[in-house]
């Protein structure tokens, strides 16, 4: 049961001494009630409270694991049922699905294009999750064997007792698969395989009061780690069951319902459908996406939706402030000034880059925002760049000395070269993309 901020409240110490970051106390309880905080943000509370207050503050989703080899696909743990509430934690892992009717050369080849699928998009470098190994009538152990050979990506395995049996035998020590699935027919088997195993469980159900059933049932017999997925086919339908699934969980605190979501758009009738129930799984609480079509224009979109969705929208996404070379610059080459909110800097960096023209780029601390939004909030201000021209030692990397701000903060060319007299500054074009014409033009 759910403790609310005044019973939490009554559990602390009562000091207000704000070593949480919260000016007091009641403050600190109210967030702790709408799972907002960690209990580990405060350092004083008593054992017998900290017993009793982290049953209350246990995760509502439970976090849980995929992995092989190094490698992870993370689940549950969220607090939230909309990220600008907070942020979501754990970002969702794609998966693509091979049969084991297929030849096993066929198999290699989809695996290992997955495999070595990356993708950088404004600084971050955007990989698939996983495999998931379909029983085909084919030989599924030999399947599994197939994907080894060519990947380390965790798995899931998709079969019945016997095959997932043999499956788990083709494994690495250490490697924790996920198996689909337990139904109301095999769930006791199922429930072995995944103690004895220690694995990831997924449970299918047709509808919500049978998954209830079906997890009570097994966390009865002990199994801790297990994935929910509604096995509906439409999708109005998986949107349904995942939103009822995650508001019962979270604002219920049901703890029957408090597992990550599997979905299964490879599923759906109709295969031109799969990217857009893949999108709505990566917006809508799936930690675990399978699909049957791999090709890197739709995973791209998908991989970018998946980074937006799971940035925190407190904090943008930042690149650390420097000096940056683009295409090796030499001393004459010239110096662009920008923030460091990261498309701010890919924006111009790219542009440079495609260009095959070299610069320096100096990033200024501007607290990870664009360039007008950190002008207006005073955080890219003729100081603060000044600082930064010494800090990074600018001037031990070039022979002249000439700084080029963005035309949207003109207004600051004055200001910087009182800062930096023996500076010169030239303002620049507002937009990244009028760069390069800039550079031809007014640099040579
Ligand atoms: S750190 Fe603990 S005792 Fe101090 S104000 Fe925060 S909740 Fe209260």
């Amino acid at each position: 049961m759910a403790l609310s901020g005044i019973q939490i409240y009554k559990m602390l110490p009562r000091t207000n001494c704000k070593d949480c970051n919260f000016p007091t106390c009641l403050a600190f309880a109210m967030k702790l009630a709408a799972k907002q905080v960690e209990l580990s943000a405060c350092p004083h509370v008593s054992d017998e409270a900290k017993s009793k207050l982290s049953a209350a503050s246990r995760p509502p989703v439970r976090p849980l694991a995929v992995k092989s080899n190094g490698h992870q696909v993370q689940g549950g743990n969220e607090t939230v049922l909309f990220r600008h509430e907070k942020k979501f934690f754990t970002s969702p892992g794609l998966f693509v699905r091979v049969y084991d009717s297929e030849p096993a050369d066929v198999i290699k080849a989809r695996v290992a294009q997955v495999d070595t699928y990356t993708v950088e998009y404004v600084g971050m470098e955007l990989a698939m999750g996983g495999i998931a190994v379909q029983a085909h009538g084919g030989d599924f152990a030999a399947a599994v064997r197939a994907v080894r050979a060519v990947s380390k990506l965790p798995l899931i395995l998709m079969a019945d007792v016997d095959d997932l049996k043999a499956g788990l035998a083709e494994l690495n020590e250490g490697e924790v698969p996920l198996l689909y699935s337990a139904t109301v027919k095999n769930w006791r088997e199922m429930a072995a395989l995944a103690t004895e195993h220690e694995v990831v469980l997924a449970i299918t159900a047709h509808n919500i009061d049978t998954m209830v059933a079906l997890t009570t049932r097994l966390m009865d017999e002990g199994v801790k780690d297990m994935v929910m997925a509604p096995s509906q086919r439409d999708l109005r339908q998986s949107l349904h069951a995942n939103t009822t699934s995650r508001r019962l969980a979270l604002k219920k605190n049901y703890r029957a319902l408090g597992f990550p979501l599997l979905s299964i758009p490879g599923d759906l009738p109709a295969p031109e459908h799969e990217t857009i129930a893949a999108a709505q799984a990566i917006a809508k609480y799936s930690s675990f996406i399978i699909i049957d079509h791999f090709s890197p224009e739709t995973i791209y979109a998908l991989l970018v939706l998946r980074a937006n969705i799971y940035t925190d929208p407190q904090k943008p996404i930042q690149v650390t402030p420097g000096v940056y070379e683009i295409n090796n610059p030499s001393p004459t080459d010239p110096v662009l000034v920008t923030t460091n909110f990261s498309i701010t800097y890919f924006a111009v960096a790219n542009e440079v880059e495609g260009a095959g023209l070299s610069a320096w780029i100096l990033v200024a601390d501007a607290e990870g925002m664009s360039v007008l939004t950190a002008w207006a909030a005073g955080k890219f201000d003729a100081e603060r760049i000044a600082k930064d021209v010494k800090r990074f030692a600018v001037a031990d990397k070039v022979s002249h000395h000439r700084l080029v701000l963005p035309g949207h903060v003109a207004v600051l060319s004055g200001e910087l070269e009182e800062e930096l007299p023996d500076w010169e500054v030239k303002v620049g074009p507002r937009e990244a993309v009028d760069l390069v014409a800039f550079m031809k033009q007014a640099l040579v």
